[in-house]
């Protein structure tokens, strides 16, 4: 079960993609169809039950627009 639960401020999200070259699992990408206000493809989690919840994403985001949850063990979380 995925350790951490990634979620991303969209209109945020202007597509740089660092959050994508830093995540260890390669689990984070920008999105195929979806387009923000600004004009940007937000990324998004391709594969949340791999998320280790390193929090590098969020990290590295120079816009704040991902912020990671911990998952406790045996939790109820269903992402
Ligand atoms: S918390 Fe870590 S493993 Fe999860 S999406 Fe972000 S960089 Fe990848
Ligand atoms: S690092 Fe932030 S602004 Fe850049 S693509 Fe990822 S979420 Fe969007």
């Amino acid at each position: 079960m995925a350790k951490g639960l990634v979620r991303f401020n969209e209109e945020r999200c202007k597509g740089c993609e660092l959050c994508v070259s830093v995540c260890p699992v390669k689990i984070i990408a920008l999105h195929e169809t979806k387009i923000n206000s600004k004009g940007f493809r937000p990324a998004c989690v391709l594969h949340a039950d791999k998320c280790i919840g390193c929090a590098n994403c969020a990290l590295m985001c120079p816009d704040g627009a991902i912020s990671v949850f911990m998952r406790e063990e045996g939790g109820e979380a269903d992402e």
